[in-house]
């Protein structure tokens, strides 16, 4: 195996490893143990009990969620399997193959192909003017810190980004991106994506928004990351204070089902309400998840009350792997129209529902797309141009 990639803000870095015993091996795509960064054990304000910190072993895993230890280790050597303790207690507490379970129990399915699998489902690997960074908007632009991730969601679009590419940005790479921020002064965010950004550092974390600060053109940064949800441990005053130093952030979450609210959710929400960080939420819509109108209603609107405030429901990407999650169009726009009915009397609860076109021209609005037939679709872009759609059967 190769040893991974350096960064030129990880060299900074002291790791910990102290919450992994030796015999969790459930590690990342490249087998390496998750930095811990030194963050320490969070207490829920309003329970005596500490929130769990670190990961749950393959053993507890497989028996906690009545997983086949053989198809565990199939599954995990195409896409990691990873459990933070405090989400595999969620899980179990919602049943083991309930909502919750399923969004990360390795299913026998991900290793057959199925015919409606597409090979770059929204061309993330065509969109790429220099590595690591995805841009289809003159504006705002994807960078992707890394591959690695707290929990590896199982209908992950980027699950089957080639694991021999690197895994992160080396200082080569970042040297690359900064110039080309600065080369292309109408980038005005660059968004923090991966993986999972708040497994990096909070000092590799800190350095970029430092960098980014000192690029004139650079007005705002984001951070895409679904810790809020699997590791609540890791979103403290220390990193939140930090990142919300110096330049404008917004940080986009990604709750999918209303039992992965809880009262750390509630700790975390105020905390960035506290720094003044706008906390959104996007969605991914799932079978078997959250594909119908009461749980996206519950979902969005007890996230309202949080703050959390609606980004989008993103219809699913249909990468090899993840065939068990898709949604019919029909029945997505069908769960939509029954939200917005629901969500009348909050209508500024109600998120925008996209799919990612397969010809990278970007996110468009579901309910614009115009139905040829049972499952073709076609969207005019406002220039005119069109895209097309063929829907699973
Ligand atoms: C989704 C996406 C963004 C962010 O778009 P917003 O609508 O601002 O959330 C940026 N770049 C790419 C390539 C994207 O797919």
């Amino acid at each position: 195996m190769p040893s991974p990639a350096r960064s030129i803000l990880s060299q900074t870095v002291p790791t910990t490893t102290e919450e992994r015993t030796p015999r969790d091996t459930s590690g990342d795509a490249l087998g390496r143990p998750m930095e811990e960064d030194g963050h320490s054990p969070k207490k829920d304000p309003r329970s005596s009990e500490p929130v769990p910190h670190g990961f749950a072993s393959r053993v507890r895993i497989a028996e906690d969620l009545d997983v086949d230890p053989a198809l565990l280790d199939r599954a995990r050597r195409r896409f990691p399997v990873q459990w933070p303790k405090y989400y595999l207690d969620l899980a179990v507490r919602h049943g083991n193959d309930g909502p919750v379970a399923r969004l990360g129990k390795p299913d026998p399915s991900e290793l057959i192909e199925d015919p409606g699998d597409i090979a770059d489902p929204i061309s993330d690997q065509a969109k790429r003017p220099v590595p690591f960074v995805v841009q289809k908007h003159p504006d705002r632009v994807i960078i992707l810190t890394t591959k690695k991730c707290h929990f590896y969601c199982r209908f992950c679009f980027r699950r089957e980004e080639p694991v021999a590419k690197a895994m992160e940005p080396d200082d080569a790479d970042w040297a690359r991106i900064f110039a080309f921020l600065e080369a292309h002064p109408a980038i005005e965010e660059p968004i923090l994506s991966g993986g999972d950004p708040l497994t990096l550092s909070n000092r590799q974390l800190f350095a970029l928004r430092d960098r980014f600060a000192r690029i004139p053109s650079v007005k705002r940064w984001r951070i895409h990351t679904r810790a809020p949800v699997h590791y609540p441990a890791r979103v403290d005053e220390t990193l939140v204070a930090g990142l919300g130093q110096d330049l404008p952030l917004r940080v986009v979450t990604h709750f999918n089902h209303p039992h992965e609210i809880t009262e750390e959710s509630h700790r975390i929400a105020r905390l960035f309400a506290r720094h003044g960080i706008e906390l959104k939420n996007q969605t991914v819509l799932l079978a078997g998840i959250n594909d119908d109108p009461l749980t996206q209603e519950r979902l969005w609107r007890e996230l309202w009350h949080l703050g959390i405030r609606p980004h989008y429901i993103h219809h699913p990407d249909r990468v090899a792997g993840n065939a068990m999650f898709r949604v019919r169009i029909d029945r997505g726009r069908e769960i939509f129209a029954r939200l917005g009915a629901s969500l009348a009397d909050l209508p500024q609860a109600l998120p925008r529902y996209v799919i990612d076109l397969p010809d990278g021209s970007g996110k468009v609005p579901v309910p614009d797309l115009e139905r040829l037939d049972s499952h073709r679709y076609r969207y005019r872009h406002p220039d005119g141009h069109l895209s097309h759609y063929r829907d699973v059967r």
